[in-house]
């Protein structure tokens, strides 16, 4: 529900803008890599050399523990994605023909797009995307590879593998969505994760219908870390452990959290992880509540990380979670900028537009800091979030708070990435505009991701009696929605500049020009010609700006303008935008807090869902002349311990930039999963 990323929960549109030339202002090379329309980039993890060892070491196993992870994802998205990965990467390392081809390149483009959306469907848009070679070099890439292991069942032969793979890859019809949300068809069946099999969306509903106790104030969170599947008839859950489902994975996972053990830094932050130990082997879920109450707690300790099945965006009913990992220590001078939010989180709460039976009396324990991102695992990688707020659970939320993070040597990556891209200009109205967003795109962009972290998702309660999962297949567009209203709201409040936190207004501005721009048209450049919007995140950023400018039209707000056949949304007037903000942020509140499905449904499939083929075409032309890669990815960093015999003595930090190579180093080292699981 809560990871922001810098495309996808982005709310971020100062920082979606790409490059492809690689002029970075301190002579690190960004971006490493460009394949169709993606881009890999490296971060760099400042401040590293200076922490003390017992911080390296730890960074250094949780490190271990986020990669060891990392093939669950895959198998999480699509049941054939690991036999796909392993005859992929068979390939690669051992084909014989020719490798200075366009075949051939074409070949390593669907590859890396196999590895950058951990699987065969579209990272974002969820579509299945099929590679640009015939059948017939496919089949002669595996005879020419022949020397290598294939992922073979018993008694099959390589000939039985090309014919199985090869509807599975060129089919377009086959297993096409890996995430449909279209409500008029049945959610599960109509996608090919593999959270279900063999159930249909009903059965699923009354599966856990059966489980659930209305009264339980404390719920767990239902079905999180499990397969649904019939045997014999019957409905069952198959649990993630240690000794079953993704048992291979975990197992590793828990070999590292347990060698960190020694290198906690304070007592909570050893009982939280000892807390995921024990969840990982039992697959209880009030063990998993009880960890993420102790992860909420250690916010003293210098290293923190995400490990786990956390986030719910992959699963069109919202109950299951796919696998990430996120290791990163506190940027100390960056935090205090957090400190300022989170220290006036009453006061936010106080005076914010919504009607006050649904506002949080006691605001508890927001927690926020920016860090420096040392390793993302599964989910996370390469597509990484650049804020996250966990826990997911309300009640944990509400009874003990959540805690907040901005990933800021991410969002810097990608500032450093995007310099002289062009794109700014050729979506901006005039000059003013340009320098604006130039002079203040990135500090307001920390800014907004702030308060959609530490205030947006935590602000707000649920009227009493309604349902944490009354919005369905809505709820996580509006949840994003919400917080994005709230930082929206706030960010043009005079407050912000009292506290420091922005140096003026223009700022705020820049911001609500990079936010309605986005929403209104850039965006749509990672959607497919023809198609509609589907992902939760950029639903909710047309929702906020198409319902903005449909209001404002008369008045004249925002401004529809059009030179030398191109559109431009230029804001008129700010202080009437930041009223309707407001206003749609009171609508919004009162949806989620009294669980109102129909007007939740009606405002998402109004404003969220719908694109103007015309204005898509639009602004792909004008992009394709940018040649911009409209999807992101990091490379991670490697940490190579220092040995005097069996003792860490020093942990050193490595910038690799070969995307393949990392790629093919981590399948052979994690690649631990059977081909199906
Ligand atoms: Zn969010």
């Amino acid at each position: 529900m809560t990871s922001i990323f810098m495309l996808s929960c982005g709310s971020k549109s100062t920082y979606v803008e790409t490059v492809d030339e690689n002029i970075d202002q301190d002579g690190f090379t960004y971006q490493v890599d460009q394949f169709g329309d993606f881009k890999i980039m490296r971060y760099q993890v400042p401040g590293f050399d200076e922490l003390d060892l017992n911080n390296k070491i730890l960074v250094y196993y949780l490190s271990e523990a986020a990669k060891a992870g990392d093939e669950i994802t895959w198998d999480q998205n699509y049941k054939h994605n690991l036999l796909i990965k392993r005859t992929l990467e068979t390939i690669v390392e051992n084909y014989s023909g020719d490798r200075e081809t366009e075949d051939w390149n074409n070949f390593m483009v669907y590859t890396k797009q196999v590895w950058f959306a951990k699987g065969i469907h579209h990272h974002y848009s969820k579509d299945k995307f099929l590679p640009k070679i015939s059948e017939e070099y496919f089949e002669m890439l595996i005879k020419k590879s022949n020397k290598g292991n294939f992922p073979l069942e018993k008694g099959e032969k390589v000939k039985d593998l090309i014919s199985k793979l090869t509807p599975i890859l060129f089919d377009p019809e086959i297993d096409a969505k890996t995430v449909s949300l279209d409500s008029d068809n049945d959610l599960i069946t109509a996608s090919a994760n593999n959270f279900y099999e063999d159930v249909t969306q009903k059965e699923v509903e009354d599966f856990y219908a059966k489980m659930k106790n209305e009264a339980d104030t404390t719920p767990i969170s239902y079905g999180l870390n499990s397969k649904v599947v019939k045997v014999n008839g019957e409905v069952h859950e198959q649990l993630y452990k240690i000794d079953g489902m993704y048992g291979a994975a975990i197992e590793k996972i828990v070999y590292w959290l347990e060698k960190a053990l020694p290198y906690t830094e304070t007592e909570v932050q050893k009982q939280s992880l000892e807390a995921l130990i024990a969840y990982y082997k039992s697959g209880d879920l009030r063990t998993f509540d009880e960890y993420c109450v102790l992860w909420v707690k250690d916010v003293d300790s210098r290293v923190d990380v995400v490990n786990g099945f956390t986030e719910t965006y992959g699963d069109p009913m919202g109950m299951k979670a796919t696998w990430e990992a996120v290791v990163n220590f506190k940027d100390l001078e960056g935090t205090k900028r957090t400190e300022i939010i989170s220290s006036n989180a009453q006061w936010f709460e106080d005076n914010s537009p919504v009607n006050p039976n649904y506002k949080k009396k006691e605001v508890k324990g927001v927690t926020a800091k920016v860090i420096t991102t040392v390793q993302l695992g599964g989910d996370c990688y390469p597509t990484t979030p650049i804020g996250i707020n966990l826990p997911n659970a309300d009640w944990i939320r509400a009874n003990h708070g959540s805690k907040s993070v901005t990933m800021d040597n991410i969002t810097y990556a990608y500032d450093q990435a995007a310099l002289g891209s062009g794109y700014t200009e050729e979506f901006s109205w005039d000059e003013e505009e340009v320098a604006l967003v130039k002079k203040y795109g990135h500090a307001a962009g920390n800014i907004h991701t702030d308060l959609h972290e530490c205030l947006g998702h935590g602000s707000g309660q649920l009227a009493a009696g309604t349902s944490p999962e009354a919005l369905q297949n809505y709820s996580s567009a509006l949840e994003e929605t919400r917080a994005d209203l709230f930082a929206l709201y706030y960010i043009m409040d005079p407050k912000m500049v009292e506290l420091g936190l922005l140096p003026s207004l223009d700022a705020a501005k820049a911001e609500y020009i990079g936010y309605i721009k986005n929403g209104l048209m850039t965006q749509l450049r990672r959607v497919e010609l023809g198609k509609n919007i589907e992902q939760a995140h950029m639903r909710n950023r047309q929702l906020i700006s198409s319902w903005c400018y449909e209001q404002a039209k008369a008045d004249s707000i925002i401004e529809k303008k059009s030179r030398d056949g191109k559109t431009f949304f230029v804001i008129n007037d700010f202080e009437k935008l930041r009223s309707l903000i407001g206003e749609l942020l009171t609508e919004v509140q009162r949806i989620k807090s009294e669980g109102d499905f129909e007007a939740g449904k009606a405002l998402v499939e109004g404003y969220g869902v719908q694109v103007d083929p015309e204005l898509h075409k639009e602004v792909l032309d004008r992009v394709e002349v940018l040649k911009l890669a409209s999807f992101g990815g990091f490379m991670n960093p490697e940490f190579i311990p220092v040995m005097e015999g069996e003792e860490i003595i020093d942990v050193k930090v490595e910038y690799p930039s070969n995307y393949v190579k990392q790629m093919m180093d981590y399948s052979k080292k994690y690649g631990v999963l059977p081909t199906y699981n």
